[in-house]
């Protein structure tokens, strides 16, 4: 991303925008949005909590990458303040059939979609979209190629926050295919601004990451050294989609037993650490079903964060818009 993204993520009046990278956030910003969020948690059982910030408004879901949480929790995140959403089917879409990405912007905007969310397998989509889109859209990062996934950052970060606060005493743990995740490159940022004390990249070297990419983060090839006292341990998936040669990744077995999150190499990590992971998940490659589905887990936590984040984010841009 680069610094000129950065400010265009931001109104005249210093406001947020567009959201589409952690990068540079600073972290009032972050911590805001994360006290926004919580406002809209409720207890287990309890009805979710609704408003109407964005009621009048219309969110619309381009997603042209899979997605089941993210697509879904942005829709829930619209209609429980109130706005109407609109999710287009990437399998009907006329991207499909040849029409610019940009094409289909303007066909939304001529729609009156107000604020547009939208995932999409290359770099630099969302910061395209963004710097052509009328004064009155904003847009959103749902998963941009390897480069960014700042919803899923923020939500990673309230549910670290929700363990353990104090970032600067901590250490974080990724284990997997860091090289092709914008969850890691996400998280990452996010960390990094809270001035995390410790964070560890950990993974096979063949998806080991560019070191300049995770400036800070502590890069090692083995859960030995990267698992232990951890506070925070997270597990991702092999991103098989971005990567052209299979060659040198381990085998099922053969990554389950030096890379795979379980009961047995959870024993490396403080005895209260959590184990994370943004879904979807693969049982028994990168980590072990009974320990997703076990109370040191908070996976299912994550998904509800990821509700409440989403409310937060749209709720502040839905604001912001109603002032210009
Ligand atoms: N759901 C996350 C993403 O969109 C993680 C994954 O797909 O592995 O990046």
């Amino acid at each position: 991303m680069e610094q000129d993204d950065t400010k265009l993520q931001f109104d005249p009046n210093g406001n947020l925008r567009h959201l589409l990278s952690l990068k540079n956030l600073d972290s009032s910003l972050l911590t805001e949005l994360l006290d926004e969020a919580e406002g809209f948690l409720t207890a287990p059982g309890a009805l979710p909590t609704r408003s109407r910030s964005l009621a009048g408004r219309t969110v619309g879901n381009l997603f042209f990458e899979p997605s089941t949480r993210t697509r879904a929790s942005f829709d829930l995140a619209g209609r429980r303040l109130g706005a109407d959403v609109l999710n287009l089917d990437v399998n009907t879409s006329s991207r499909k059939k040849g029409e610019s990405i940009l094409d289909t912007i303007y066909t939304l905007e001529a729609m009156q979609v107000d604020i547009m969310v939208i995932r999409d397998a290359s770099d630099g989509v969302p910061a395209y979209i963004a710097r052509h889109v009328e004064d009155h859209v904003s847009i959103l990062n749902a998963g941009e190629s390897d480069v960014s996934h700042p919803t899923q950052g923020l939500l990673d970060l309230l549910t670290i926050r929700q363990h353990n606060a104090d970032f600067k005493n901590m250490a974080v743990a990724i284990v997997g295919d860091i090289q092709h995740s914008r969850v890691a490159m996400s998280a990452s940022q996010a960390l990094q601004t809270m001035g995390i004390g410790e964070l560890r990249l950990i993974s096979p070297p063949a998806l080991a990451p560019d070191a300049d990419k995770f400036p800070g983060a502590t890069i090692v090839d083995n859960i030995t050294d990267g698992f232990r006292d951890a506070d925070v341990v997270m597990a991702l998936r092999i991103q098989r989609e971005r990567i052209g040669n299979l060659d040198g990744i381990p085998g099922i077995d053969e990554y389950f037993a030096n890379y795979g999150v379980s009961h047995e190499s959870m024993k490396l990590a403080k005895p209260d650490a959590i184990v994370m992971h943004p879904g979807p998940m693969n049982r028994g490659i990168e980590i072990e079903g009974a320990l997703a589905d076990s109370p040191r887990s908070v996976i299912t936590k994550q998904v509800t964060n990821g509700v409440a984040v989403r409310m937060a984010v749209l709720d502040r841009i839905g604001k912001v818009m109603s002032t210009r």
